[in-house]
Formats: structure tokens, sequence, C-alpha cells
């Protein structure tokens, strides 16, 4: 079991992945809400796998919000890691495996997954919850894109963190003057807030999701052009728009995987010490260890 899971965690970090963890399935099973647990999408399963890619590179925190999304999200790396990983296991174990979507599950409405990457990863020990909206920050490598697979395979499961980087000690700083931890004086649309108790630990996150979304929409190139297109009663401007020569390269860019249909604004994670200067954040400084 331990020969299977060091190869597989060989075979991630080969291509990328920063960090590998095994979340226990009992706890998946027990937290995840019906409907939304690995054996609801896959019977069978014995484990899932979690993995972390990096984001952004260390320049990209200088480009401006509405550039960020195209330029510093690698979730597209992960999955397609994850997918390898899958296909890599069937044929190294003999064991039935998954890429598990990272999609919203088309029974659910638009903000409910088929499953929770962000429950695995922080189940696999690879990513705590932060104040930030409950984006998953790691102490060594900061902010990554998580992708999961289920696998048959019987793999030991690993612990989740034991201590939540965020707050850094110096966000606690600034809470105890102002109240506010970086991220939640940063962001534009005031949608994060909560509370650090006496040991320096989170207490309460806050965190308005609808006034996150309509604010980093304005970075979503492709949605705000279907929804001209469809106010667009006599098929004039929005609905030929579609087929606009210049806005051809949106749907390549689609086709390829190439971001442009959801955004984050980043101003959280651009001010987030663990997110930008943990010791491996650093793209550079990675490839001196
Ligand atoms: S992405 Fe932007 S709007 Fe959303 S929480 Fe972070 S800083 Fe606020
Ligand atoms: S800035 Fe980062 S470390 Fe500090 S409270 Fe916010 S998410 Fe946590």
């Amino acid at each position: 079991m331990q020969d299977a899971k060091q190869a597989i965690v060989e075979y991630c970090r080969k291509r990328g992945a920063l960090a590998v963890g095994v979340a226990s399935l009992e706890a998946c099973e027990r937290i995840a809400p019906p409907g939304h647990r690995p054996s609801d999408l896959f019977p069978r399963v014995k484990s899932v796998i979690s993995l972390g890619v990096g984001g952004q590179t260390q320049g990209t925190w200088q480009m401006p919000a509405k550039a960020m999304a195209y330029s510093g999200s690698t979730e597209v790396r992960a999955y397609k890691l994850a997918y390898g990983l899958a296909f890599h296991i069937e044929q190294k174990f003999g064991a039935p495996s998954i890429y598990v979507p990272p999609d919203l599950d088309p029974e659910g409405g638009p903000r409910v997954p088929l499953q929770s990457l962000k429950l695995h990863a922080e189940l696999a020990g690879i990513g705590a919850r932060s104040l930030a909206g409950d984006i998953l920050l790691h102490p060594e490598f900061g902010f990554m894109y998580y992708a999961s697979v289920f696998t048959e395979l019987e793999l030991e499961a690993d612990a989740p963190m034991a201590e939540n980087p965020c707050p850094a000690p110096s966000c606690v700083s600034m809470y105890r003057q102002i109240g506010r931890t970086p991220c939640m004086k940063f962001c534009p649309a005031q949608c994060l807030s909560g509370e650090i108790d006496d040991k320096g630990k989170q207490k309460l996150m806050r965190y308005d999701m609808a006034a996150c979304a309509e604010l980093t929409q304005e970075y979503e190139a492709v949605p705000k052009i279907l929804a001209e297109a469809v106010r667009d009663e006599v098929r004039s401007e929005g609905a030929e728009g579609l087929l606009d020569p210049d806005r051809k390269m949106l749907w390549y860019k689609v086709s390829a995987g190439s971001g442009a249909w959801f955004a984050q604004c980043f101003e959280c994670m651009r001010v987030c010490p663990i997110a930008t200067q943990s010791p491996q954040a650093d793209p550079i400084l990675r490839s001196k260890s």
C-alpha cells in the first residue's frame, strides 16, 4: 500500500504537483452532503487522492485584477494531471479510477459542485481554510489549484493539517489594531469579515459569495457576451456579435481550455502573506530548492 502511494506521489510531483495527499474516505463520506459523497459518484471508491499545483508566477501578482484570471489560474493544469493520474493508476495497479469532474451538478444550480475538491484537499492535509472566503492555503506553497482522483486502489489516508497557517502573524497584528486582516481590508467588494480569537486563531469567517460574484463577473468576458446576445431580440448587434471575428479569439480560448469563463479579482490573495510569501510560494525560490 505504501509503495503504491509513494509511486502515485512521485508521478504527480514529476508532472508539476507541489502537494499530494490522500483524504480519509470515511471523513469525506461523513462530511459531504448526500448526493455529493465520493460514493455517490463512484460507488466502489476506496481512496480519495487530492493534488495541488502552483498558481501564479511571482510576477503575476503585479498584474491588474482584470487580467489575473487569464494569467494566474492554473486549474486546468491540475485537472490534466489528475486525468493522467487516473489512467496511470488503472494501467499500473489495475484498479478502476476516475478523474473527479470539478464541474457543477446539473441538478443542483449554479453554485453546487458535483464534489467538493476543497473538502478533499483539506482532509488530505494539503490546504487549510483561510479567512479569505475559505480559499485553501498551504504554509509552504501558499495558494494552489486542486484536483482529485477517486480510485478502487486502497491507500493510506493522510491527516488534515495540524495547524492552519491563516491568519499569519502580521494579519493578527493588523486585526488587533483595526479589526480587519489584509484580505478583509482590501477586498473591493467588502465581502469578507470575521473574528480572530485571543490565541490568534480563526474564530469566525464570513464571506458574502453573492457580492464577490457580482464584482468578479465583470472580468468574465464570455458570459457577458452571451448575456448581450440573449438580450438582443432582433438578432442584430448582440447575437451577430457571437460570430464577430474579433470575438472568435474568445471561443478559441474556451475550446483550448484557457480561461475566460470564471474570474476572481484576486485582491484578497494579492495582499495575503501566505499566498505570496510562503517559503515555496515563489516559483523562483522553488526552482532553487
Ligand atoms: S475575489 Fe475579490 S471580491 Fe472576491 S473575496 Fe477576494 S478580494 Fe473580495
Ligand atoms: S490575508 Fe491571508 S493569511 Fe491573512 S487573514 Fe487573510 S487569508 Fe489569512
